[in-house]
């Protein structure tokens, strides 16, 4: 083929306007990527061609074209450097209700990958202009071509699919390869998650009444001599298990929370989701990744508190209210999101809270992994305090000294809050964990969290449960907690955890879920939602990074 001005704009145009894929899939076997991007093109062409058929015109077929792509490409370009996957339902709602130093965060470290969009749109204005000089020469076999276009696209993605796990999943094979290869990935999957963000929003007016008039109809409202006067639910940001030296990480990160008696941390916890908005509706709801609509339909742990007697406070240092929209439930809410702080603010308002008279249900909801760390955490050198470094695999050691010195001031906070709540001298228990982990660079070059594909980092998250003197002494609720610190648990225990702890009882508790029932049975896989589905993790294969090969997806 001789290579004429005409042409190698097509080539151009083309290479353009698949920028996301090329990205998502360059890491890849060098066959699987050669395969993805022709049946890529292939599809390009079939629109194209179409496109050209019905306009008779190459620039009104562009930029018809172009605005289909563009506006997917854009977005999807910037998505893909940060988390390798095309844009999830839970990256827009982060994009939406994130807190306003999440986004610095975002821009600080990825504005580089701005630069990429930029770049497309600038070569899409400069292409639509050179297209323009060209007629349009009609051509007989333009339907022919196109329908082999499309042909040689779809052949190549439902080969595709013929080596992966789905083809013995039992999967719909035609369905799924539709809605894997074409309709979640670009240029229509931002068309797709638009459509989402809509269902889930008319899903909570749906549920709207039965939520409001929702009662969890706790059976012992009169105090009885087992309830705690203190019950502290703390919420982590972006944290992981494996970094805090409590459970035998290599740097000292946890100093404090080392030095306090009654701690009990869990080795096999992990998050029903592995993002803010993934997670935190099955952390403080009955909802579970396999019935996620009891997040709609019913209210939050805080209602339970409040129906059993409890006065409810929650300090929120980041704003997830948006997630579940209860932020009317607690009796008095602290928003420190507001104005630029850090979770050491919250010190200052849980003191004033825990000296009050009465029994008490607190929500902590910390900024963690998205706040900023004071200059005084500066314990792990050398890291991005003074200097921001780019983010990627060579700077490593500077990510992870970063993320130690957060978990060094979550440390620092949570044994302050300890500390306090011990002092009251009343029967309390506290109960931390985390919305979800992260990754550190170690699969692949993957950081953060939230990929398509959940990593071992991403969920698996620690739990602590301290308990006063006064709470432990001839609880056996305590002594189940320690008989099971070794199992398989996730945040889908923490709701009838706490509500056993706290001896509410009420219509829909299920005792072999709460880890300090006798009863509780250790599930043998455990789930993680995923974009309004769930993926099955088998609890033997949770070490195994390479999840393609071990999980089912509904
Ligand atoms: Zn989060």
């Amino acid at each position: 083929m001789k290579l004429n001005k005409k042409k190698l704009i097509i080539i151009f145009s083309i290479a353009i306007l698949i920028v996301p894929d090329i990205i998502i899939n360059f890491k890849k076997d060098i066959i699987i990527f050669s395969l993805i991007i022709i049946s890529k093109i292939c599809l390009l062409i079939f629109f194209s061609l179409i496109l050209q058929k019905l306009t008779k015109s190459y620039f009104i077929s562009y930029i018809t074209l172009g605005f289909l792509y563009l506006s997917s490409s854009l977005i999807e370009t910037i998505n893909t450097c940060i988390l390798n996957n095309y844009i999830t339902l839970d990256n827009i709602k982060a994009l939406f209700y994130t807190s306003k130093s999440e986004i610095n965060e975002f821009y600080n470290q990825f504005y580089l990958y701005f630069l990429i969009p930029i770049f497309i749109f600038i070569s899409f204005l400069f292409i639509l202009k050179k297209i323009k000089i060209y007629n349009y020469n009609k051509n007989n076999h333009i339907i022919i071509y196109s329908i082999v276009s499309l042909f040689i696209s779809i052949s190549i993605s439902t080969y595709l699919v013929f080596n992966s796990p789905q083809i013995f999943s039992g999967t719909n094979i035609i369905k799924y390869t539709f809605k894997k290869y074409y309709v979640k990935q670009h240029p229509f999957n931002i068309f797709y998650r638009a459509y989402e963000l809509i269902i889930s929003r008319s899903k909570f007016n749906k549920y709207k009444l039965q939520k409001d008039s929702f009662k969890f109809n706790v059976l012992n409202k009169t105090d009885s001599l087992d309830r705690p006067d203190i019950v502290i639910l703390i919420i982590g940001e972006r944290i992981r298990y494996s970094n805090w030296s409590i459970n035998d990480y290599k740097k000292k990160t946890s100093p404090n929370l080392e030095s306090i008696e009654n701690i009990i941390s869990f080795k096999n916890h992990y998050s029903n989701g592995n993002s803010t908005a993934g997670s935190i509706p099955y952390l403080i709801t009955q909802a579970t990744p396999q019935k996620p609509i009891l997040a709609y339909s019913q209210k939050t742990i805080v209602s339970l508190f409040k129906e059993a007697g409890y006065k409810t406070t929650w300090i929120s240092s980041q704003n997830i209210f948006d997630y579940i929209e209860n932020k009317t439930e607690p009796d008095k809410v602290f928003e420190l999101y507001n104005k630029k702080h850090t979770d050491l603010d919250i010190l200052p308002v849980f003191d004033s809270i825990i000296k009050t008279k009465n029994k008490k249900f607190i929500v902590i909801n910390m900024i963690g992994g998205h706040g900023s760390i004071p200059k005084s955490f500066n314990k792990f050198k050398p890291n991005s305090l003074l200097k921001k470094y780019p983010l990627s695999f060579k700077n490593k050691s500077i990510f992870i000294n970063d993320y130690d010195n957060m978990i060094f001031l979550q440390d620092y906070v949570l044994s302050k809050i300890i500390k306090s709540t011990k002092h009251e001298n009343l029967s309390s228990i506290i109960l931390f964990t985390a919305d979800h982990g992260c990754n550190l660079f170690e699969n692949e070059n993957l950081f953060g969290y939230g990929s398509s594909n959940p990593t071992e980092k991403e969920t698996h998250i620690p739990l602590f449960i301290w308990g006063s003197d006064k709470f432990i002494k001839n609880n056996s609720k305590y002594s189940n907690l320690i008989k099971h610190q070794n199992l398989l648990t996730t945040n889908d225990n923490v709701f009838y955890t706490l509500a056993d702890l706290a001896d509410i009882k009420y219509t829909s508790y299920l005792n072999n879920q709460s880890i300090s029932d006798s009863l509780y049975k250790e599930p043998s896989t455990r789930f993680v939602y995923i974009n309004g589905t769930y993926k099955e993790y088998n609890n033997n294969n949770n070490n195994n990074n390479n999840n393609n090969n071990n999980n089912k997806t509904k």
